[in-house]
């Protein structure tokens, strides 16, 4: 390969690629190439499911043809990674899932549309936990992914390949969902930027549901500018969503470098718990002292029911996602069992062969939990607890601060098979991420150091519905005080 987009000072971020594309210094089909080149010669870390050479450059071409016109549009040209749970009637869409391993869409999801139209070359399809259920991407049917810091350890999950793609810069940034934190925690376990937006920012149309009251989908990239410029392209109303909310959609990027001088900013004590790792803590501390240097107002705040919601998660998630999931049954998608003998037959065998353990761990919990007698004690309970946490943050924001900082993991990344049998402690990976998700607010996570084993460490800014700005503006004027965003991998 000739083209060298990575050295010691230069990245692959948005800005510069539109830069070196609108000059004409570097052809769309040229950069796709490029990705496309990448991608294959670090395959061995696991982070595509399928790429979409032939289409991509397709895209690549009408891009160049666009930008030879003068045009320009905000994506234009640039090369994006998906993760395989967003439908694209190109290529196939397996959600990491055997059951629909061969599947291939009638129809782009909305986010797919608006991505395209932004001008977008969508080259690749990116691996995840199977359906986004899991927080190590080992759950995927076809391959785990590697972390690009240590390949012996987990990038995190569910969306493993789109965090690890942008740390390896196979991607300049990608798209990812987040349930219960799969945005955030591969952020944070691959040193890298990623927002999950307001519960009801961005349409849901085309991603294939886990837990619809609580899916979203959003941006992961090399800093807070990236994210914000993808996050404005995929957000607003969508007619074909109807929990997609009619809310302006702010200029997120250009918006970015507003002065947060005096914003308050809130660190709950509940985040910061027992067995949590000492080096995220310290980590942590240091980036209040950053934002105290920035003119921040750093004040210590409760979210008293934070303890409540890994427990209340594992009960909404699982009964949403049992009756999402009911649709995969052999006759209407992808894999069916053969030589069944009746039609109830047919369904079981096919769900037994063709879901993975985990999902059917969660389907079989939120069958039970949904079912007669347990559905007050259990769902109903749940959902009066998830209230509960959104009037803590409501709370809190009202009386005492602008956004919140909070750790996005109690510990950096774990090794590969280290967490695989015991599903309890693989579900409190999510502590910090998970109260978010329930009470719908939205929350990034970005790089603010390092441990001793030069594991990337990620810190959460959180913010009140529809404020995502805050949330860059805070992310941005830290960004640019502090270089963590800008590392590498070795060897990357
Ligand atoms: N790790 C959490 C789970 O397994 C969150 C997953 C997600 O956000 N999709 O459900």
């Amino acid at each position: 390969m000739t083209l060298d987009l990575l050295t010691e000072n230069e990245d692959v971020t948005l800005s510069r690629l539109k830069k070196l594309l609108s000059s004409k210094e570097i052809s769309s089909v040229e950069l796709t190439k490029y990705f496309l080149e990448r991608a294959k010669s670090k395959d061995d870390l696991g982070c595509f499911l399928s790429l979409t050479e032939e289409e991509a450059l397709k895209q690549a071409n009408k891009a160049d043809e666009k930008i030879a016109k003068g045009e320009d549009a905000p994506l234009l040209g640039v090369p994006l990674a998906i993760k395989d749970v967003l439908t694209t009637d190109f290529g196939t869409t397996t959600c990491a899932s055997k059951i629909l391993e061969n599947y291939h869409s009638p129809f782009n999801a909305t986010v797919i549309n608006k991505m395209l139209d932004a001008g977008a070359v969508l080259y690749g399809k990116t691996n995840l936990d199977e359906f986004a259920m899991g927080s190590s991407n080992e759950n995927s049917s076809f391959k785990p992914v590697k972390n690009p810091w240590d390949t012996e350890r987990v990038p995190g999950g569910s969306s493993g390949g789109s965090a690890a793609a942008v740390a390896a810069r196979i991607a300049p940034a990608s798209l990812g969902t987040d349930t219960g934190g799969s945005i955030r925690q591969p952020a944070a376990f691959c040193g890298i930027t990623g927002i999950k937006p307001t519960y009801g920012r961005v349409s849901r149309y085309g991603l294939v549901a886990y837990a619809s009251s609580l899916d979203q989908i959003g941006p992961l990239g090399l800093s807070a500018e990236d994210c914000a410029l993808i996050t404005r392209v995929i957000s607003g109303k969508d007619p074909l969503d109807s929990t997609s909310m009619e809310m302006e959609v702010p200029a997120f990027d250009t918006e970015i470098s507003k002065d947060i001088k005096g914003m308050k900013v809130g660190v709950p004590k509940e985040y910061f718990i027992d067995g949590m790792q000492s080096e995220v803590s310290e980590a942590l501390a240091e980036a209040k002292k950053v934002l105290s240097d920035l003119g921040a107002e750093i004040v210590e705040i409760s979210l008293p029911h934070t303890d409540a919601a890994v427990a209340a998660y594992y009960i909404i998630a699982p009964a949403e996602c049992s009756s999402n999931l009911a649709r995969f049954d052999g006759i209407k998608y992808g894999y069916r069992a053969e030589e069944t003998h009746d039609l109830f037959d047919l369904y079981a065998e096919t769900r037994s062969e063709g879901f993975g353990e985990e999902v059917k761990r969660r389907i079989l919990i939120g069958t039970y939990v949904l079912s007669s007698g347990y559905y007050d004690a259990y769902y109903l309970k749940a959902q009066k607890v998830r209230r509960l946490i959104q009037n803590d943050f409501l709370q809190a924001f009202e009386d005492k601060c602008d956004v919140i900082l909070a750790p996005t993991a109690p510990t950096t990344p774990f090794k590969i098979g280290e967490n695989i049998n015991d599903p309890l402690a693989m579900y409190l990976n999510d502590i910090f991420t998970i109260p978010l998700n329930l009470a719908g607010m939205p929350g990034m996570s970005l790089p603010c150091g390092f441990d001793g084993k030069n594991l990337p460490i990620g810190m959460q800014l959180i913010a009140g519905p529809w404020q995502e700005q805050r949330i860059f503006n805070v992310a941005h004027a830290y960004q640019d005080a502090t270089d963590w965003h800008t590392r590498k991998p070795e060897g990357v």
